[in-house]
């Protein structure tokens, strides 16, 4: 029998990784994606020497699926430390605070309680969540309440205090938005995997993970460059004709127009002298402050020094999308011009004043809204309609759903490839 021939139209994490599934099951793939390079939201792009990820991104090294994927030693991974710094201007008074692990670091976290950041209670709230969320299965912590993330922490019984500097500026910053209006559920997720593994970048950048996977699947069956206009289950049309395969996967998302967006600004600066010289993220913790603007901020070559030339370091820099929309900026300049100005009141305007701006993006539509009620899952479901659809859209906004989610499609297809169903005379999806 001739080989059954598959079209998987984007070659983000989770076309990549379905694509690669069905030829290592003897099927033949053709992936499709209107960008010039593979990785979708997934992509590292060199500039001078620095290697630029598209937006802050760090690889968990405890995702349950992306682990058996991906081999960290040969990717040269290497890791953020846990806890964080923290900015505090409560007494009137700037001061970066190291807020300990207290789950790994008992000694050095009651040290950073007893320095002022936070109270020892809210510390050992920190230590008996971790035990909450590391308890059981995943799918265990999908299950229950699905109230926002705000509500779930007030009601485990973390101070306001707490909330507004640690949790705040640390998950509006993984979650794109500032109110932690977020699914508990994903929040226990994300903290689940955080207390079990850590956040990694790899040698090459976090393109690395979609490039392993292109790599095995070969240059020959990429179409880069192509927009698909429509599909359906046997054909893709595209520059105006209609192009048959066996089978059909749709691995991008559309989102919905009454969907809240989900966007971040991220700027890359160069730096003579790295502002803080640990492998911690440095969070804002006045974020709450009505004029501030910067969630996070990491040294992103003090973790992996392939980020930067020699002598330099890279510096990247955070700020949620709806934080710049409530402070009426919308251009590249006027974001950077807001970064520099909370930078400059951390290390010094002098200090930041002879940093390089390297690369400001602006990425829209970065995440899917998985607000609270969405009764989230961990089980990847299927897309709407009869097309076979993957990606982070179907489960969670992270690595883990978009490769889950590209594991079910690729069984679906083997299944509708085993049991055909006759030809399919539905209309072609336009998008
Ligand atoms: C700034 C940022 C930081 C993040 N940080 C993390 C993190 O630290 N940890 C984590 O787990 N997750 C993180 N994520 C989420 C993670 O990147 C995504 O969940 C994941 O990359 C989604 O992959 P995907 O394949 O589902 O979608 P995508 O990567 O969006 O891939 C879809 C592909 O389809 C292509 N396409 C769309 N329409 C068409 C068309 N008509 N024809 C042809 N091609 C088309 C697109 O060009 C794209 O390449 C982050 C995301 C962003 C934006």
């Amino acid at each position: 029998m001739a080989e059954q021939r598959v079209a998987v139209v984007g070659a983000g994490i989770a076309g990549l990784h379905c694509a690669s599934i069905l030829l290592e099951n003897g099927y033949e793939v053709v992936i499709f994606d209107r960008e010039n390079e593979i990785g979708g939201r997934m992509r590292t792009k060199i500039v001078d020497g620095f290697q630029l990820d598209r937006g802050f991104h760090v690889m968990q090294t405890a995702y349950p699926t992306a682990k058996h994927i991906f081999d960290h030693k040969s990717m040269g991974s290497r890791s953020f430390d846990p806890g964080a710094l923290i900015v505090d201007s409560r007494k009137g008074k700037m001061k970066i605070r190291r807020m300990a692990d207290p789950w790994r670091q008992p000694i050095r976290g009651i040290l950073s309680g007893l320095n002022g950041f936070a109270g020892v209670s809210d510390l050992l709230k920190v230590a008996r969540l971790r035990s909450t969320v590391t308890r059981g299965t995943i799918d265990s912590q999908f299950d229950g309440d699905d109230n926002t993330t705000m509500e779930y922490l007030r009601s485990f019984g973390f101070s306001q205090g707490m909330i507004d500097r640690f949790f705040l500026p640390l998950f509006g910053g993984i979650f794109l938005e500032s109110d932690l209006r977020t699914s508990e559920r994903m929040f226990r997720f994300v903290f689940r995997m955080m207390s079990k593994g850590r956040m990694a970048l790899p040698r090459d950048g976090i393109g690395a993970a979609p490039a392993t996977l292109a790599k095995k699947i070969g240059d020959e069956r990429m179409r880069l460059g192509v927009r698909i206009g429509s599909l359906e289950s046997g054909a893709v049309r595209f520059r105006g004709e209609a192009h048959r395969f066996d089978a059909v996967v749709k691995a991008f998302s559309e989102l919905p127009e009454d969907t809240p967006p989900r966007s971040v600004w991220t700027m890359h600066y160069d730096a003579e002298k790295a502002p803080f010289k640990s492998k911690l993220i440095l969070l804002n913790g006045d974020i709450t402050n009505p004029n501030a603007l910067v969630a996070h901020v990491a040294v992103p070559s003090n973790v992996q020094p392939t980020y930067a030339p020699d002598g330099r370091n890279l510096v990247t820099v955070t700020i949620v999308g709806d934080r710049a929309v409530a402070a009426g900026i919308q251009d590249a300049s006027a974001i950077d011009a807001g970064a520099r100005a909370d930078l400059g009141r951390w290390f010094g305007d002098g200090t930041v004043s002879g940093w390089r701006t390297l690369d400001i993006q602006n990425i829209e539509m970065a995440l899917p809204e998985t607000g609270a009620g969405v009764r989230l899952t961990h089980k990847p479901r299927s897309g709407p309609g009869d097309v076979i659809e993957c990606g982070d859209q179907l489960l969670h906004g992270s690595v883990e759903g978009a490769l889950l989610s590209a594991e079910k499609a690729a069984d679906e297809v083997m299944n509708q490839l085993r049991h055909p169903t006759g030809v399919d005379e539905r209309p072609m999806r336009r998008f």
